[in-house]
């Protein structure tokens, strides 16, 4: 059995570790546990363990573990996964914090469904740092536009970025796409001072986290590390 108990606290002293590297407080960064493809009982045993942050990536999937663990009082939901537009108003009562906004029309059905709701989301917007545009994240110069328009939607509030960069065996080689979100972040606020909120920056799984870390992440999203190997 995985001791998810034991991967928690190796974790956090790598991530006071990496922290240390860098003169940064370990309190800066939150741990995102990404409890996908993991049953409730795996989320039970990180929350035994102290843990309140989790992070899923499908809404379908969510659904059905959500409710089973809700009513441990004062858990964050994060949704780090692509989210159709068409999901988003079931995400909307889901979740707390949505790390995947990469279009003004996802943001939109965002804020009418949580301000139907009377909650106010906080959300990340996901930005595509790779050579090759993906199908997910919003390309570094449509940013600016995207941040403008969030602004004015009732029912967000526009925390920071979140990026995943390509996949690296070492994971050095992402160094440079997480220094150029904190870049991006740095740009934006300079521009629009305050359009970050808290001016998260998500970025670090579980093999590049301590690099992430150097670069300024604030929340690192951490599955197999804790958890296991998944198996789909
Ligand atoms: C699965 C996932 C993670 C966690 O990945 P691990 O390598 O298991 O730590 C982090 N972020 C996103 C967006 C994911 O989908």
């Amino acid at each position: 059995m995985t001791d998810i108990h034991g991967n928690l606290l190796a974790i956090k002293t790598e991530i006071a570790a990496a922290a240390a590297e860098c003169r940064r407080k370990p309190e800066e960064i939150k741990l995102v546990a990404v409890s996908k493809t993991f049953p409730p009982e795996s989320i039970a045993a990180a929350i035994a363990a102290g843990q309140l942050d989790f992070g899923e990536n499908r809404v379908q999937e969510a659904e059905s573990k959500i409710p089973t663990v809700r009513s441990t009082a004062g858990l964050t939901w994060h949704m780090i996964g692509h989210l159709q537009a068409n999901k988003a108003h079931r995400a909307a009562e889901l979740f707390d914090v949505i790390h995947s906004v990469d279009s003004i029309k996802l943001a939109r059905r965002l804020s009418e469904s949580a301000a139907g709701l009377g909650k106010t989301l906080s959300v990340l917007v996901q930005v595509d740092l790779g050579d090759e545009p993906t199908k997910f994240g919003a390309e570094p110069g449509r940013i600016e536009d995207l941040i403008t328009g969030i602004r004015d939607l009732p029912g967000l509030k526009l925390d920071g970025l979140m990026t995943i960069p390509p996949f690296f065996e070492d994971p050095e080689l992402a160094g440079p796409y997480f220094v150029s979100l904190r870049d991006l972040g740095t740009c934006m606020d300079e521009k629009l001072p305050g359009c970050l909120g808290n001016r998260e920056l998500s970025m670090g799984m579980s093999h590049d986290f301590a690099v992430a870390i150097r670069a300024g992440a604030t929340i690192v999203r951490i599955g197999t590390a804790i958890f296991g190997s998944r198996t789909y």
